[in-house]
């Protein structure tokens, strides 16, 4: 990855630069102290506190990110980062004026792709080997905006990191686009939530009130019911809310809606 976008006051930047001014700024805070390392459990104690590891916290945020749902492609990480993307917010400027691919096979890929059309000339949307998830008005919504559909297994990405030149398919087609984006699945990380006890709703996120606090308490030896530990889904892990428009009337949903891996057809 050799550039995050869309920090204000902060664009570009490396992410090892983003990573290393938010260790800075957090230990600026005297009380502040960080613990490298991976949290294996989190306990509820009669108290009312928690044990994470050899630490007693009054309170957990838990803020384990999303697992991004990767298509499987001879190439991906050379190119990953580079000039294939999940994240139109991101790295959707990076699309102006070019041919792109869109790889997907959900229904939401519509508007994924109908809001690349602000930047792209040209999107094809390659499913990967899946039958397209989407009806009939999705398939005439992307014909309407000159988008090729193509149900078909991408196999290889061609050329070198930074330098994409196309995607091969099953059939031998070979693609020409310098850019792919794909829009598969995420999958939240909730190990540590659901072994305390957490609510997670349908899309596999954990139940948080407005707030941003679980319903995860723990009982005091006085019987009260200290509010013990808080999660919040950030802007970052919901994905992107779109805030660009598409060119038409094709409604775009979250770009990112969290979704549980689709069996492969
Ligand atoms: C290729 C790529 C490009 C991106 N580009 C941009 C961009 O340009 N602009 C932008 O705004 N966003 C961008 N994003 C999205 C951005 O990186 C994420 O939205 C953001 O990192 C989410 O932050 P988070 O803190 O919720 O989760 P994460 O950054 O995933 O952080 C979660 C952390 O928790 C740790 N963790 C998980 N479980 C445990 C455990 N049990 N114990 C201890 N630690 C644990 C993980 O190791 C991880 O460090 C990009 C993402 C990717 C993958």
């Amino acid at each position: 990855m050799e550039a995050s976008h869309g920090y204000l006051g902060r664009d570009p930047q490396t992410p090892l630069e983003l990573l290393e001014r938010g260790r800075e700024e957090v230990l600026r805070y005297p009380t502040a102290t960080l613990v490298q390392g991976r949290a294996e459990s989190v306990v509820r104690r009669a108290d009312g506190r928690f044990d994470v590891g050899s630490l007693v916290a009054h309170r957990v945020v838990l803020a384990c990110g999303v697992f991004d749902v990767k298509p499987e492609l001879q190439g991906f990480d050379e190119h990953y980062g580079a000039t294939l993307f999940h994240c139109p917010a991101c790295d959707g400027y990076e699309a102006r004026d070019r041919d792109i691919v869109a790889l997907g096979w959900d229904a939401h890929l519509v508007g994924f792709a109908c809001t690349m059309l602000n930047w792209a000339r040209s999107i094809t949307v390659v499913t990967n080997g899946h039958h397209f998830d989407g009806d009939e008005s999705c398939r005439s919504l992307l014909a309407s905006h000159d988008i090729e559909l193509v149900e078909e297994d991408a196999v290889r990405l061609l050329g070198t990191r930074g330098s994409l030149e196309g995607l091969f398919l099953q059939s031998g087609r070979l693609l020409t686009t310098s850019l792919v984006f794909f829009s598969i699945a995420h999958e939240p990380r909730t190990e540590l939530a659901t072994s305390l006890g957490c609510r997670l709703d349908e899309e596999g996120y954990v139940v948080v009130d407005a707030e941003g606090q679980t319903r995860c308490r723990a009982s005091t030896p006085q019987g009260t019911s200290p509010r013990a530990c808080s999660w919040c889904r950030s802007p970052q892990a919901r994905g992107p809310s779109p805030g660009w428009a598409p060119r038409s009337r094709c409604s775009v949903r979250r770009a990112h809606p969290a979704r549980r891996r689709p069996p492969r057809n």
